[in-house]
């Protein structure tokens, strides 16, 4: 793309700063794009959105004090759990952690609080995997005792 749809005029490769709203805060946010050097009417492309929607969803999250992608991951790496682990124990579907730290779903708060009692080494991975196993005597101990 060369020349703006609109105006014709030149169309350059360009980073803008957004101003974003949310509960009466405000931030600028970078938005890359294809920028019209006449018209200034943006072109962005689905990799620009992606970054920008990242970026958006952290301030979102950082207001709302909770934990940012950021956070998330380094939570997650830190516990040895691929994206794939951590959504299999804490539930919300396989690509749960992914959607989490692109910023393309945010965590509920309960799930925001026991990743930081985690953090903080109040609880382990290991504590959450004792009390979800399944419980092996399943089917040798099912019965009433009656006595
Ligand atoms: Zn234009």
């Amino acid at each position: 793309m060369t020349n703006c749809p609109l105006c014709s005029g030149k169309i350059a490769r360009d980073t803008k700063m957004i101003e974003y709203k949310y509960k009466d805060h405000t931030r600028e946010i970078e938005q890359s794009g294809d920028y019209c050097e006449v018209c200034g009417e943006g072109f962005l492309s689905p990799a620009d959105l992606r970054q920008s929607k990242k970026e958006l969803a952290d301030f979102k999250r950082e207001v709302d004090d909770l934990l940012t992608g950021k956070d998330l991951a380094r939570i997650r790496k830190n516990n040895h759990l691929s994206q794939k682990e951590a959504s299999e124990l804490f539930g919300g579907g396989v690509r749960a952690f992914h959607k989490y730290e692109v910023g393309e779903n945010t965590q509920s708060k309960p799930l925001d609080i026991l990743l930081r009692l985690i953090d903080s080494n109040k609880i382990t991975i290991e504590d959450i995997r004792r009390l979800y196993a399944p419980h092996e005597d399943q089917n040798s101990d099912v019965g009433l005792s009656v006595g």
